[in-house]
């Protein structure tokens, strides 16, 4: 059976150049980075070199602004304690939008509770976009850390992020970015924009799981989540991921290098996608932007039926594909992200999520295209709230 991967908003496969960067620091050159051995320098300039790279491609103004972490959800965790306990005295006021992925909502709702943080979640409009002047007006004295994504994972929403950014900085406010679904996808920027932190991972742009960066502008202060070693800067305790590291930055150098062939590709393909289930399925509507959109997103509803069955039938016919984040799949529970974009409960249960990869090509499409309609009009044929002639 053909076998179709449009789930690569949850995660992407590591590409082949990168595994093969990533094998000498397995089998060779696996020193621990900490010694005073031959082995260790040669870990050690790896990481170096990994660092730079990431520096680079994000436009870092130097390598020590670079942090690698265990992942996304890592680097979110300690990009949000760590900003609040460092500026415990100006106050704990946080800002975010209520479309954020829930390693930063979960880690905020926790500090909320613990007392450490009173956070503002900012409303999206009907697209899932915030505006800067959202952002300006929620600002108070006692505001230490603006939190907005670069790119919702679910719809596949741009932010404006060089605007919010610009308004922070004018307000002498923190900003960091989500942006672990732009990395790689879309440019990124970050002095040009305006960020002070930002969280990137590795596995969802080709790279390997459980690799991931935070930048962390000069002069802004960040102390450690996990505490031990004083690698990192002493950011970061224990041993250095040095493959998955090594492989991070592969694969994001790789991704910056075909940014734009890639973006063209992927968006091409996208708007197959959606004119063709626009022409073929009656009752459905695009969630998330129709331009400010990841290259890569494709977010439907389809009314009258559940998400769960469609993601059964695809997976019958070799089709991966999502109802929205890979967290809350498996439970009930409507997105979220949805829900703050003003989609009904009814229409958010029949979400189905498609992302795309550099690795896709046009005949999978078409196989998408034959093999959807079918589903959905049979699910439909059976399902209780379905309007039977109409
Ligand atoms: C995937 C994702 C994360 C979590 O990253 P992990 O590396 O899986 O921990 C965080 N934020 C966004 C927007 C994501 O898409």
């Amino acid at each position: 059976m053909q076998r179709v991967y449009l789930d690569n908003a949850a995660t992407t496969q590591v590409l082949p150049e990168v595994v093969e960067a990533m094998l000498p620091y397995y089998t060779t050159c696996y020193g621990n980075p900490s010694g005073f051995h031959s082995f260790s320098r040669e870990a050690h300039k790896g990481l170096d070199a990994a660092r730079r790279t990431v520096a680079s491609c994000l436009n870092a103004a130097d390598p020590s602004e670079i942090t690698f972490t265990g992942g996304g959800s890592e680097g979110d965790n300690m990009i949000l304690r760590g900003a609040a306990k460092a500026n415990r005295k100006k106050g704990k006021h946080i800002i975010t939008t209520a479309i954020e992925h829930h390693a930063i909502l979960h880690t905020l709702a926790a500090m909320e509770a613990e007392g450490v943080a009173e956070v503002t979640y900012l409303p999206v409009d009907a697209y899932g976009r915030v505006t800067p002047e959202q952002v300006k007006a929620a600002i108070r004295p006692d505001t230490v850390l603006v939190s907005v994504m670069f790119a919702n994972n679910e719809v596949g929403t741009i932010e404006p992020i060089a605007e919010i950014g610009a308004v922070c900085r004018e307000a002498g406010v923190l900003f960091h970015t989500d942006a672990v679904q732009a990395v790689g996808h879309v440019p990124v920027d970050v002095q040009a924009m305006h960020i002070d932190l930002l969280t990137l991972t590795a596995h969802k742009f080709h790279g390997p799981k459980g690799a991931g960066a935070i930048y962390v502008r000069k002069g802004v202060r960040l102390p450690a989540l996990i505490q031990g070693g004083a690698q990192e800067n002493k950011r970061r305790a224990g041993t250095e991921n040095i493959p998955g590291i090594v492989g991070l930055a592969r694969a994001l150098e790789i991704q910056t290098e075909r940014l734009a062939k890639n973006a063209e590709k992927m968006t091409a393909l996208r708007e197959k996608l959606i004119r063709g289930i626009f022409e073929r399925i009656p009752d459905v509507t695009l969630n998330g932007h129709r331009t400010e959109r990841l290259p890569n997103n494709v977010n439907f509803c389809l009314r009258y039926i559940e998400s769960e069955s469609v993601l059964l039938w695809l997976d019958l016919n070799g089709i991966a594909a999502s109802s929205g984040s890979a967290c809350t799949s498996g439970s009930l529970d409507p997105s979220h992200v949805l829900l703050a974009m003003g989609i009904s409960h009814e229409a958010a249960n029949g979400s189905l999520r498609l992302t795309l990869s550099e690795l896709t090509t046009e005949a999978e499409i078409d196989y998408v295209l034959e093999t959807l309609p079918p589903i959905v009009q049979r699910l439909r044929d059976m399902s209780p709230i379905y309007p039977k002639g109409a």
